[in-house]
C-alpha cells in the first residue's frame, strides 16, 4: 500500500526540491522558490496573480487541477459561512447573558417580557452593535 496521504497526485507534475516548499514543475522546468504543493497546483491551473502560469502542462491536467483548486475554494468559503453563523450564535448568547445580569433593574419587565425575549435580545443586540 502507498501512504496517499504523502503522495499528493499533484507531485505527478513537480518535484519536490530539498529545501521545504521548494519545488521544480516536470512540464516547464521552472523552479519555485516556496509555495509547496499548493502553489504547483496553482501553477499549474493557472489564472493566479500571485503564481506564473505553467506554459506546457497539457490542457486536461490544467483543468483537473483548476476544478480541484475551484472546489477546495467553495469548501473553504462554505466553512467560512457557517463559522459566521457559529460567531454571531455566540455572540447573541453572550448578549443575552448579559441581559440577565443587568436583570436587577429589569427582573419584572424580563418576566413579563419572557415570551418574546427572543426578539428582545435580537433589538438588544443590535443596539449594542451600533455603539
Ligand atoms: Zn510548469
Amino acid at each position: 500500500m502507498t501512504p496517499k496521504s504523502q503522495a499528493d497526485p499533484a507531485w505527478q507534475h513537480g518535484r519536490r526540491l530539498e529545501k521545504a516548499h521548494h519545488w521544480q514543475c516536470l512540464h516547464c522546468d521552472m523552479i519555485s522558490r516556496g509555495g509547496g504543493i499548493t502553489r504547483l497546483k496553482q501553477h499549474l491551473a493557472g489564472g493566479y496573480p500571485d503564481v506564473v502560469n505553467c506554459a506546457k502542462v497539457p490542457a486536461e491536467v490544467r483543468k483537473m487541477f483548476k476544478a480541484q483548486l475551484n472546489n477546495k475554494k467553495e469548501q473553504r468559503l462554505q466553512t467560512a459561512a457557517q463559522q459566521a453563523e457559529f460567531d454571531r450564535r455566540a455572540t447573541q448568547d453572550v448578549s443575552g447573558v448579559h441581559y440577565e445580569a443587568r436583570g436587577g433593574h429589569y427582573d419584572e419587565e424580563a418576566k413579563l417580557q419572557a415570551g418574546i425575549r427572543a426578539s428582545l435580545e435580537h433589538a438588544e443586540f443590535e443596539r449594542e452593535q451600533m455603539y
